[in-house]
């Protein structure tokens, strides 16, 4: 049980080695996969379904939401794009929490996942009965979650931001005079804070995946090719994001990717987003950040393994038994709701939108 009067602390090895455990989707080649291929996109038309996945999938579910008029996006964009959408059915190739965030906003519509398996070890940090004694043992201050958590702690929150957002939204905070709590991860919350000078106390989870990108490797990749720019997704460690020419999120970083004139971009983050940057930014060179050297366990290799449970086979049994459906108790998601709305008004009173812009650093 976690104490009222600390910041709670969890057994991340136990995640960790939930995450090995993870079994992968089976990558699907040749006459296989083409029927896959066929099979999902006749039942997405049958079952008046749209097919939204995160950059981080496998790339023939990406290429399948872009060639059947779904979408590739981030987990907030993912949720707009279903609500948006005629579709009745919103399959969500991702991770659990982006399907409970795009039930959250379509309650009205049917949400299916390829698996409801697929965790992330952000929301499993942070489970719900923790944070609300954590919350409740500091009433003075604005609670303000990732996106990366369930309905339950989204629903407890004043706030939910993405990664995109967050600088701004807790500038905004700051500058009224409040002081935050942040949950869960504590690399997006220490840049933030750095960023804005905020007063924010961290919650301390991070993710298995951008925790494993190591600077002093990221130092001697860059002496290599001193042409490139560092593109860091901010859950990675301080000392990578200090390295960074952008820190930003993945549609930042893809965008970053398409307006810098650099030949070269050393990535760190899910590699998963460089089908989407090789699309944006043909010619140009990806590198991925490494994850070796000293410390180094790399459970993951930049790869997220429950992003990799999302494979064709399932997607297409889930489509076609319409099962995995993602659901949430009415009053939580309405909670939830609020937390969120709030977000996406604050984008929309900037007339800007929720992707914003990336923080460009100088060049080091
Ligand atoms: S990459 Fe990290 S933050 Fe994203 S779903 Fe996987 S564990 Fe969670």
């Amino acid at each position: 049980m976690v104490s009222a009067e600390q910041i709670p602390v969890f057994d991340e090895d136990a995640i960790r080695q939930q995450a090995l455990l993870t079994p992968p989707a089976t990558h699907l080649t040749g006459a296989r996969r083409d029927a896959q291929i066929v099979r999902i996109k006749k039942l997405l038309q049958e079952r008046d379904a749209v097919l939204v996945a995160h950059y981080y999938v496998d790339d023939d579910l990406q290429m399948l939401a872009d060639e059947t008029g779904g979408c590739v996006a981030d987990s907030l964009e993912m949720a707009r794009f279903g609500h948006d959408h005629p579709a009745t059915t919103v399959v969500v190739a991702g991770v659990r929490f982006m399907g409970e965030t795009a039930k959250i906003l379509n309650p009205e519509k049917r949400v299916l996942m390829p698996t409801l398996k697929a965790e992330c070890s952000l929301d499993l940090s942070c489970p719900v009965d923790a944070f609300n004694t954590f919350c409740d043992a500091h009433p003075e201050r604005t609670v303000v979650v990732y996106a990366n958590t369930s309905a339950a702690v989204k629903a407890r929150a004043d706030w939910v931001v993405t990664s995109s957002i967050a600088t701004r939204v807790i500038q905004h905070l700051h500058e009224r005079g409040e002081k935050i709590l942040w949950a869960p991860d504590r690399f997006l919350g220490s840049y933030v804070q750095k960023v804005t000078g905020a007063d924010m106390l961290l919650w301390q989870g991070s993710c298995i995946v951008h925790d494993e990108f190591k600077a002093e490797e990221l130092k001697k990749l860059r002496a290599k090719h001193p042409q490139a720019a560092v593109l860091v997704h901010p859950e990675s460690p301080g000392d990578v994001i200090a390295q960074a020419d952008v820190v930003g999120s993945t549609t930042q970083i893809i965008q970053a990717a398409t307006e810098l004139d650099n030949p070269t971009f050393i990535v760190a983050t899910d590699k998963g987003i460089f089908y989407k940057m090789k699309q944006a930014a043909p010619g140009k060179t990806f590198i991925e950040a490494p994850t070796g050297g000293v410390g180094a366990s790399c459970g993951s290799c930049a790869h997220c393994p429950w992003m990799a449970m999302n494979g064709l086979e399932n997607l297409g049994t889930t489509l076609e038994n319409l099962d995995n459906e993602v659901h949430i108790d009415p009053d939580i998601g309405q909670q939830a709701m609020v937390s969120l709305t709030r977000m996406l008004d604050f984008a929309a009173s900037e007339n800007k939108s929720a992707i914003g812009e990336a923080n460009i650093a100088s060049p080091s």
